[in-house]
């Protein structure tokens, strides 16, 4: 019987765990899910302690650092009894990774105290090799880039800085629209200049992990060794800085780093959505600092982009793409360039089930029907949001503001809702255009969906809402 509750407890301790991964799967994006926690898996409980198993002391740290406080509040949230998760290493070859229903309960682990809070997280040496090489796509290379009209200035700048020792122009601030290769040309930089130079240090980080940083620092009074580790280096590349709107005590930190590598003559490179004066939400100082180097932005693709673009990834996988197929895809999804890849990957991957491993006209659009409907839909937020307000009969403007009056908070709720149905927008760019995070996106998506099974009027309205944003 005792056995039988533990199975039970063990059978809905994995359960939980499988859709925490897929909660943090959409929250954090699919490549960090694969390279940090995919290869957690959950250990033993034992009076309201959780133990996550980690397979190495580096992993752990990062995972610390960047999740735990997330997987804790998840967990907490869907069970009540979990009050700490810790995480634990335990490699395959010491056995238990994944931990035998009938163990659960006997194997004790016994988690330092400080691997709870992972104080060690700021100092996560962010110049050092492992780590850049881990924020590193390797296929994220020149070799790899296709130049086209609309990218070939930013390309030009970025092969500029990769080659010379001497800097030429700084700070590099690249910026366009969404998947369009700005990521992809920090990483070739970052590439070629470790491949000419290994002993050069090069910091590569995304804005938000930066910021996270950061806060963590601060609240750990450790910020002399954060400051360090960005002082230090001879590159510091910093990855979609939008992310920093708003946050004024990250934004002053940023400043004096990059003040005082300017000053020694270090090299920045800087990516965003906006050109500097764009940017909402950015001191002004600062603005005018990431204006004062070279600001390249990369335009939206044009056809002979994608072609281009589509050929060299087929070659890539080694596939004959027909023409007609190309041409269709080129025409079809114009939006960006990771859409464009998903698509050749998922029509490359079809054909290879099929008996004649044939790439066809036909076979493309039967496999892409759903992806291109909702390319030709072309809703977007605002439209959303205005058509949401109209029927609701509140302004755009409550919508968009910090009120959270029922009459006002449903209906933004369905706006959200609608816009991640109708749009290829991420969490946090929609977040953004109501002014709120991408959790609060995440919390209202989920909530319209458990309303509309509850409720069939609302559901009905909700349906009619989305028939009339879609026409
Ligand atoms: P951004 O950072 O601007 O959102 P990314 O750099 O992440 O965009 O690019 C999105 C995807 O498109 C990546 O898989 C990248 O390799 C690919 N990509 C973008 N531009 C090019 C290009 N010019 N040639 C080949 N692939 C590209
Ligand atoms: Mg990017």
């Amino acid at each position: 019987m005792a056995e039988e509750a533990i199975q039970n407890e063990n059978f809905s301790i994995n359960q939980e765990w499988e859709q925490i991964c897929s909660q943090l799967k959409m929250e954090f994006g699919e490549t960090a899910f694969e390279s940090w926690l995919k290869p957690l898996s959950v250990g033993d409980f034992n009076d309201g302690i959780m133990n996550i198993c980690v397979p190495t002391t580096f992993m752990k740290n990062w995972v610390i650092a960047h999740y735990s406080d997330r997987i804790h509040k998840i967990w907490e949230h869907k069970n009540p009894d979990i009050k700490k998760v810790c995480f634990v290493v335990q490699n395959s070859a010491s056995g238990n990774v994944k931990v035998d229903v009938s163990l659960l309960k006997k194997i004790k682990s016994t988690p330092t105290p400080q691997s709870i809070y992972g104080l060690n997280d700021v100092t996560a040496p962010c110049g050092n090799d492992q780590y850049l090489s881990s924020q590193l796509n390797p296929s994220y290379t020149f070799e790899n880039f296709v130049v086209g009209k609309t990218n070939e200035f930013a390309y030009a700048a970025a092969k500029k800085i990769a080659e010379s020792r001497n800097v030429a122009f700084n700070p590099l601030f690249l910026y366009s629209g969404v998947g369009l290769g700005k990521t992809h040309l920090m990483h070739a930089i970052a590439w070629h200049i470790k491949k000419q130079d290994p002993s050069r240090t090069v910091v590569y980080i995304s804005a938000e992990q930066f910021l996270y940083k950061f806060v963590k620092a601060m609240r750990y009074k450790d910020t002399a060794a954060f400051k360090e580790q960005f002082r230090s280096v001879d590159v510091l590349m910093i990855d979609d800085v939008q992310f920093l709107a708003n946050k004024v005590k990250t934004q002053e930190e940023f400043f004096y780093t990059f003040d005082s590598l300017m000053e020694g003559g270090r090299q920045i490179i800087l990516s965003a959505d906006k050109s500097p004066n764009d940017l909402d939400g950015i001191e002004t100082r600062l603005k005018s600092r990431l204006n004062s180097g070279l600001v390249a932005d990369i335009m939206p693709t044009d056809f002979d982009l994608r072609i281009g673009i589509l050929n060299k990834k087929a070659e890539q996988m080694g596939v004959k793409l027909p023409q007609n197929v190309a041409d269709f895809l080129a025409q079809k999804i114009s939006s960006n360039i990771r859409e464009l890849d998903g698509s050749l990957k998922r029509i490359v991957a079809h054909s290879q089930l099929l008996p004649s491993h044939e790439i066809t006209l036909d076979m493309t659009q039967e496999v892409l029907k759903d992806m291109l409907r909702s390319f030709e839909r072309k809703t977007t937020i605002d439209e959303i949001q205005k058509k949401v307000a109209e029927f609701y009969n509140i302004s755009v403007r409550e919508m968009q503001s910090l009120r959270r009056a029922r009459n006002v908070a449903r209906p933004r709720q369905i706006a959200m809702y609608l816009a991640k149905q109708l749009t290829s927008r991420s969490l946090p760019e929609i977040g953004r255009k109501f002014d709120r995070d991408h959790t609060t996106v995440m919390h209202a998506v989920r909530k319209v969906e458990e309303l509309m099974v509850e409720d069939a009027a609302l559901a009905e309205n909700i349906n009619a809402l989305q028939k009339a944003l879609e026409e």
